[in-house]
């Protein structure tokens, strides 16, 4: 807190995208674990649970046709269609949790990332980069979730999406994921201290009171040598 300057105290958006498999989603609840003023927005999907999934926990499971009833009835920030099913951010409690100061992440691939850029310039974008192709491999084999097939869907839909990189404000890689945590926490602590987030300077340079400041104790420095 300082009584000089007075910042906003908005929550900020921050999109944490990038390939299937990078791992944003174990960085993001590993950050979630230690900071409390921040919340993960669940989103909708029409894809089948797997093996692990929740309801309202990992995603809301939609039947397509449900999917399509929110796009009609505009309840999502963005959507997009991956690998034939639909992913959804819904707009409900977004617009409070900033309000009150609370960080909103959203772990959303690349099309949709790229979206809410386009509607919210003010977002934090995140690229979250594997440490290389062959260990982006590794890791969507090794879940062990889901068939080849699908398995090459996600592949060669990452090399599309890293070409979009460099349409983000920032790029994590996740070799070592303490590392990629600290790097977060590290973008949101810089991103606070922006002066874009001054709303008003209090700073009274009156000589009033420059003198009242300097002279309300009676001080004496004793030790000066001129
Ligand atoms: P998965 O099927 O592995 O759970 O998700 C596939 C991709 O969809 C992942 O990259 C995931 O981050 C992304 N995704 C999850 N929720 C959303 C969302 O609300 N919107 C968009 N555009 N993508 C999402």
């Amino acid at each position: 807190m300082s009584n000089i300057i007075k910042q906003k105290e908005r929550g900020s958006l921050v999109v944490i995208s990038g390939p299937s498999g990078c791992g944003k989603d174990s960085i993001v609840a590993k950050y979630l674990e230690k900071n409390k003023s921040a919340w993960l927005s669940i989103s909708c999907t029409s894809r089948d649970m797997r093996p692990g999934d929740e309801e309202g926990k990992t995603y809301y499971f939609l039947s397509k046709k449900e999917f399509e009833e929110k796009i009609k009835n505009n309840e999502l920030l963005e959507y997009a269609k991956y690998n034939d099913n639909y992913y959804g951010t819904p707009k409900a409690d977004i617009e409070e949790k900033l309000k009150k100061g609370i960080d909103v992440f959203l772990v959303i691939e690349v099309q949709g990332a790229l979206k809410v850029k386009e509607l919210i310039p003010e977002a934090i974008c995140i690229f979250v980069l594997p440490p290389s192709m062959k260990e982006l491999r590794n890791r969507l084999v090794g879940r062990k979730t889901e068939s080849k097939d699908k398995i090459l869907k996600r592949f060669t839909a990452a090399y599309q999406e890293i070409n979009e990189v460099t349409k983000y404000n920032y790029v994590v890689t996740n070799d070592e994921i303490d590392e990629a945590v600290t790097k977060v926490k590290a973008i949101l602590l810089s991103e606070r201290c922006r002066v874009d987030r001054i709303e008003e300077v209090y700073l009274d340079n009156s000589e009033e009171a420059i003198h009242e400041l300097l002279m309300g104790e009676d001080f004496e420095n004793e030790d000066i040598k001129i």
